[in-house]
């Protein structure tokens, strides 16, 4: 197996496709040399300036992991390694003066930076489902200034979601949750871009659903989709963040394929299917900030994401305990990635 190479916006016009694959590469250094030699002139000059040193306006994720180009171009590369490489958006590197203003107390966290923000909007999230967790989820990441959202949700908003589903307020009842989401999320931050589809997530539809995603936000109230989610991010090697919530508890989880253990090697045999469930809102508010909170670390490469541990909340002794997760080698789902 070797390292798929995936490649974004004008660096895929200049490399005229949008995949390639290098059988070795001892480090990004490396890969990126081996890049230019199979994509020609043109994507050599994009990423590099006529000195030969790296552009700074190159963006790397290995795995879904931002890679600090000053200090990561020697992070080690192995078989089967998915990196992504991309411009920034948005007319150039820089922030914009209104950029820096309004995320001026996010960019001044130690580790964050500008280059922080500048990998947030170039950074692309699905939040699958608009319902408690989603609801906080994707408002923490546009108020964050994450550069592209996509929210997916087919249902129409009901009377009883709106105790804890805080996009949807009391005069959306009946619209489409999608669309009272998507008004509401551009109305706290016109700087982003969201994009709405109204599907349900099917076996067939979900890899194309996630395609093009740097982190899936798992906004589901079931474990049939969960799963699917689950499969088609160790797949696609997309990082996952599981979240999940009943009456006064919750659980949380990041699942970065091939590092650490995927959602059916902790969970894995689908819990009963309980169409109704009592949920107090201030329980998806809390396990939904902290979903946005993994994905803004997975893109900024601040903190460390909960990876190979599984966080339970009790809110009703108020009590957050983490246990240690492994992967089961024998998982159907992660096994040999
Ligand atoms: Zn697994």
């Amino acid at each position: 197996m070797a390292i798929t190479v995936k490649l974004f916006a004008s660096f895929r016009e200049a490399a005229g496709k949008d995949q390639v694959c290098i059988a070795a590469a001892e480090n990004v250094a490396a890969l990126l040399d081996g890049l230019t030699k199979i994509c020609g002139k043109t994507l050599a000059e994009q990423l590099y300036d006529p000195s030969g040193k790296l552009r700074d306006t190159v963006h790397v994720l290995v795995n879904g992991r931002g890679i600090n180009l000053l200090k990561g171009l020697g992070t080690r590369l192995k078989e089967g390694d998915v990196v992504a490489i991309f411009p920034p958006v948005s007319g150039g590197r820089r922030l914009t003066p209104d950029e820096l203003k309004r995320y001026d107390r996010q960019i001044h966290i130690h580790g964050f930076g500008e280059e922080g923000q500048r990998k947030m909007k170039n950074a692309h999230v699905l939040v699958a489902g608009l319902g408690g967790l989603g609801s906080p989820a994707s408002t923490y990441l546009v108020m964050a200034g994450i550069g592209h959202l996509t929210i997916l949700d087919q249902q129409r908003v009901e009377l009883s979601n709106l105790n804890r589903q805080m996009l949807h307020w009391h005069l959306d009842v009946g619209r489409s949750k999608a669309g009272s989401a998507i008004e509401k999320l551009y109305a706290m931050n016109p700087l982003v871009k969201i994009y709405s589809r109204l599907e349900q997530i099917t076996r067939e539809n979900v890899g194309k659903l996630i395609k093009g995603a740097d982190v899936v936000i798992d906004g589901m109230d079931n474990y049939p989709t969960r799963f699917l989610l689950n499969e088609a991010c160790v797949r696609g090697r997309v990082p996952f963040v599981h979240g999940a919530v009943e009456g006064l508890v919750g659980q949380l989880a990041t699942i970065l394929p091939g590092k650490g253990p995927c959602l059916r090697c902790i969970i894995p045999k689908e819990p009963p299917h309980k169409p109704v469930f009592p949920v107090l809102g201030a329980t998806p508010g809390v396990i939904g900030c902290l979903q946005a909170m993994e994905a803004i670390k997975l893109i900024t490469g601040v903190g460390k994401p909960l990876v190979g541990q599984m966080l339970f909340f009790n809110g009703g002794d108020v009590t957050f305990d983490t246990i240690e997760v492994k992967r089961d080698s024998k998982c159907p789902v992660c096994k040999g990635v």
